[in-house]
């Protein structure tokens, strides 16, 4: 074989080992950080995550911290090393990052900040996430249904939980459910008996469902011998389960005593069961799928050169700079509308709820 011949040959079957995943190595490696496999939104968002990207072309590096801070900064280094040429990632606490991220700034990686706000720093290049403090609004609307408070009933008690104070969404959650709050507690006709409010006082430390159950279990032991409570707002599923456990365990959700009223968020699957059975009242979804599809638009445009699509440059300033957000809408959900907005959009089949 002369050497023409042999070059040729070489790449046929190079082109013969590879057209399977050409597409996939053309446009190089993307990596995706998220916080948490331990509730089930973050795998959501995951598994969307490298569907679409392959998808689009891009190999895939994804991973989970397991809501571990130095955890996190070392795989999302580590993306850098392997050669990612953007990040795209959910942070743990959003303050921790400026550092690797100077790093990756350094090598030219643009970075995407994922459902929660990197603060901080000015290596950020986009953010994709959902209208924040609407989730706030619709958690404490479903509240306000369901006591009947706008047609003039009440006093009722409540008591407020919030997320965790390093992640800024906790701060919007809350924001927009005290602005639907207030009026009703500034006239009384709701009442937070153990008057803890601000999440300096609410807050809950990694979103974690026992600190949110040890935390209800000592408010209903100090503030509700007698008197009952009617109400809880919680910004998260995870802590609605807890604070869920922690009522039952004093006698609530029976037929003389039922549930008080409890919000939610991320329509876990476990939740949704729970409001199956009224325990749980509302939760709030938000379609992991869409926010991933946004993200990996972002990407596409990054690297290729073009403008993402984006619909908000005002309200996400993290410290350094506005954050230019595309903002996703949430949704609420309760028993009355779960089969059309949960099963209808395909995110979960009804086996899945039984
Ligand atoms: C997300 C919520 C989630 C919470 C706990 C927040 O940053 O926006 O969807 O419930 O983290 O994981």
């Amino acid at each position: 074989m002369n050497r023409r011949k042999m070059l040729v040959a070489s790449l046929l079957v190079g082109a013969m080992c590879c057209a399977n995943f050409a597409q996939a190595q053309d446009k190089g490696l993307v990596g995706v950080s998220m916080p948490t496999k331990s509730s089930a939104r973050w795998i959501s968002d995951g598994d969307s995550m490298v569907k679409y990207l392959k998808e689009a072309g891009y190999k895939v590096d994804l991973q989970y911290a397991e809501d571990d801070i130095p955890n996190q900064l070392a795989q999302v280094e580590n993306l850098v090393t392997k050669g990612a040429k953007v990040l795209v990632i959910a942070a743990i606490d959003g303050t921790t990052l400026s550092d690797v991220l100077q790093k990756a700034a350094d090598k030219g990686v643009k970075v995407i900040s994922y459902d929660r706000m990197i603060t901080k720093t000015k290596n950020v290049d986009y953010y994709a996430t959902f209208d924040n403090f609407a989730v706030g609004v619709l958690q404490a609307g479903s509240l306000v249904t369901a006591l009947k408070l706008k047609e003039g009933k009440g006093p009722f008690n409540i008591e407020l939980f919030g997320g965790s104070p390093d992640d800024t969404n906790a701060f919007f959650f809350y924001d927009g459910a005290m602005s639907v709050l207030k009026p009703y507690l500034d006239s009384g006709k709701l009442v937070v008996r153990s008057k803890q409010l601000g999440m300096e006082k609410v807050g809950t430390l990694r979103w974690d469902g026992a600190v949110a159950q040890a935390r209800m279990d000592n408010l209903l032991s100090a503030f509700y011998g007698k008197d009952k409570i009617h109400a809880v707002l919680s910004p998260y599923d995870g802590l609605s389960i807890g604070i869920l456990s922690s009522l039952k365990g004093v006698g609530y959700c029976t037929a003389q005593q039922p549930c008080p009223f409890v919000s939610g968020q991320d329509a876990e699957v476990a939740s949704v069961k729970s409001m199956l059975r009224d325990e749980q009242y509302s939760t709030v979804f938000k379609d992991t799928r869409q926010l991933a599809k946004v993200a990996v638009g972002m990407v596409d445009a990054l690297l290729l050169g073009k403008k993402p699509e984006i619909n908000d440059t005002k309200t996400y300033n993290n410290g350094v700079k506005i954050l230019p957000s595309y903002l996703l809408k949430p949704v609420s959900v309760d028993k009355s509308n779960y089969k059309e907005i949960l099963v209808g959009s395909g995110y979960y089949t009804e086996a899945q709820l039984k």
